[in-house]
């Protein structure tokens, strides 16, 4: 698609590693653009160390985009160094940004305890002292997936302090239907017989 053009990757973690990586096979230059020093706070070795060894790779630290340029497709870009504040024009005909990723969790309003990022808190991260009394009222321990709803569980991405991987995510999914069936249990033994 970038037909051998040059590119630029912004991000700094393992996502905008990857795609540097790969890119560097298909284009003749990629702009890698972190706001850090360097590569060493989020990417792990392996990655920086290809990055490293890639003469397609050109790594921007201290960089942030601030201009796009170009008439009916990106020509170009403009990068400031945060430090200095100077400004360079780079050669760019596409842009990939990997700065991390906002929770779709808008829609849940206050229906569930959310983390200061958006992210639904479940199990021991739910302090107790998060619960409304009223809308949350409970007499046990929240299970491990669960959410401050009893009997409404989160798995994957959208869970605070998750892993962010597919395993994990694939792990807690299978969780969760075992924790169900705790929880359906613990229902079944609160009915009167
Ligand atoms: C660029 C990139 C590279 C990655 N590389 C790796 C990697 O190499 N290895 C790795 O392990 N992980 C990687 N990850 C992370 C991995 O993709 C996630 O950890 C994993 O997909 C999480 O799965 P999930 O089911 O929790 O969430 P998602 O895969 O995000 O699935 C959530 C789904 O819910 C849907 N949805 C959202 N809101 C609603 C709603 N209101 N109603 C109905 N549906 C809704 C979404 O459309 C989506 O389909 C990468 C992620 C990115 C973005």
């Amino acid at each position: 698609m970038c037909g051998g053009a040059p590119v630029a990757v912004v991000g700094g973690g393992n996502s905008a590693g990857q795609a540097a990586v790969f890119l560097a096979r298909h284009v003749s230059r990629v702009e890698l653009l972190v706001r850090g020093d360097d590569l060493t706070a989020d990417m792990s070795r392996y990655l920086s160390d290809q990055i490293d060894a890639s003469p397609r790779i050109r790594l921007h630290p201290h960089a942030e985009v601030v201009e796009l340029h170009g008439d009916r497709a990106l020509e170009a870009i403009t990068v400031q160094d945060s430090r200095t504040g100077t400004t360079r024009i780079l050669d760019t005909r596409a842009v990939f940004v990997f700065i991390g990723a906002e929770p779709c969790t808008g829609w849940l309003g206050d229906a569930l305890v959310l983390d200061d990022d958006g992210f639904v808190v479940t199990g021991p991260e739910l302090q107790l002292t998060h619960l409304d009394p009223a809308r949350d009222r409970r007499d046990r321990a929240p299970f491990l997936l669960e959410t401050s709803r009893p009997g409404v569980f989160a798995a994957g991405d959208v869970r605070s302090g998750s892993a962010k991987r597919v395993a994990s995510a694939v792990g807690e999914g299978a969780m969760v239907v075992q924790l169900i069936h705790q929880f359906l249990g613990v229902l079944d033994g609160a009915r009167p017989v």
